[in-house]
């Protein structure tokens, strides 16, 4: 498949929230270390985490957000980090794909920056570099064939495989999961993430990422209390009113189609009272993607609070409780991020950051092109 190639991983933040069920471990059990370790030693010759690319996706769809909102055009703008979300309004909604943010979503974004800056920063012909991505998400595939998906002839991605696939190579491949020690990501160009990376993988956490740094970015300032709670939650449509250094926005949040044709609809006739939506294709967003495992029960005990939980909520508390313990909680706040824009693409938005990390969307694609 790639004999003589430079073969490089990368993992969306929901694998390591989930991988360990495939393995018998408890649900909501965070295994980063343990999945690395696993990843090195099935012989990938680095390995990285596209939470690296969620906080570059951060810096291009906040400037994005702001730039429509100082010129009062296309709001309100639209998330279009979920493949099954932005298949849906193309074949739905294409009279209002206006509305979608171009942003590329993170691990295309990531294969895009490994094809080109960083293979010249390492000296290797971006044509040898073959980028395999780990995903929750059964619709990656779809999407790392969607023609847009590539820069000077190569595509951004060369390879899918979900959580579930993950954990089948491994067995087969006769690694003791749970005996493996913790490893790091490798520590090279592209290896820096934030908390808000992180919590890409659960339904809200694209829309807080994106507050985090448009807050920076308006007021020049850190937000005393980085989280904003207002956009969590599992509620089918939940909505928040925040005061961003005088601009007075209205965000929405939903995970799923229902709400999706809810927000759509009102949209359509021009009755959206929103600045910014996220929209997740799947229920929960990534955590319960559909190449996560396979779960038996839906709700599970929570000793410590004494109540039950489902298998939804115990794997976002494993990403929550990552972007706690985190040093850095802001993409705005990624040191390499910050070399990457100095070094190589200028500004968020700059050309250059529109040929590799932005894509358009097309209203008549046909549902296997
Ligand atoms: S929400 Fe579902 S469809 Fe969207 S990126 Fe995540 S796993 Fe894929």
């Amino acid at each position: 498949m790639a004999a003589g190639k430079y073969v490089v991983v990368q993992t969306a933040p929901a694998v390591r929230a989930a991988l360990g069920e495939e393995f018998g471990m408890k649900i909501g059990t965070p295994v980063t270390g343990k999945m690395v370790a696993a990843l090195r030693r099935l012989g990938y010759k680095k390995v990285f985490d596209t939470d690296f690319a969620a906080d570059l996706t951060i810096m291009e769809e906040a400037t994005e957000l702001l730039t429509r909102i100082k010129h009062d055009s296309a709001l309100p703008m639209i998330t279009s980090c979920s493949p099954g979300w932005v298949n849906y309004a193309e074949y739905y909604y294409g009279d209002q794909l206006s509305h979608l943010s171009s942003c590329k979503s993170p691990h295309e974004m990531m294969g895009a920056i490994l094809k080109s800056y960083y293979a010249e920063k390492i000296g290797v012909d971006p044509k040898d570099i073959f980028v395999v991505s780990i995903m929750p998400c059964s619709c990656k595939k779809f999407e790392k064939n969607r023609p847009e998906m590539e820069n000077n002839g190569l595509r951004d991605v060369d390879a899918v495989l979900t959580t579930r696939e993950l954990g089948r190579v491994i067995r087969r491949s006769g690694i003791l999961f749970d005996r493996l020690p913790d490893e790091d990501f490798d520590t090279d160009l592209v290896h820096d993430a934030t908390g808000a990376g992180v919590i890409f993988g659960v339904t809200g956490g694209v829309m807080e990422a994106a507050l985090r740094t448009a807050y920076f970015v308006l007021t020049g300032k850190e937000r005393e209390g980085v989280e904003f709670h207002e956009v969590r939650g599992f509620e089918n449509i939940r909505e928040a009113k925040f005061d961003l250094a005088g601009n007075k926005i209205k965000v929405a949040v939903t995970s799923g189609m229902r709400g999706a044709k809810v927000l759509l609809d009102q949209i359509r006739e021009g009755k959206s009272p929103y600045t910014f939506i996220e929209i997740m294709g799947c229920p929960g967003g990534c955590v319960n993607g559909g190449g996560q495992p396979y779960v038996r029960d839906v709700f599970l005990p929570n000793e410590d609070a004494d109540i039950m939980e489902t298998y939804i909520q115990k794997r976002a508390s494993a990403l929550y409780s990552e972007d706690q313990r985190s040093v850095l909680r802001q993409s705005h706040n990624n040191p390499q991020i910050q070399a990457l824009y100095t070094e190589f693409l200028g500004k968020p938005n700059s050309h250059k950051a529109h040929e590799l990390l932005h894509t358009t969307y097309n209203p008549n694609r046909k549902r296997f092109d």
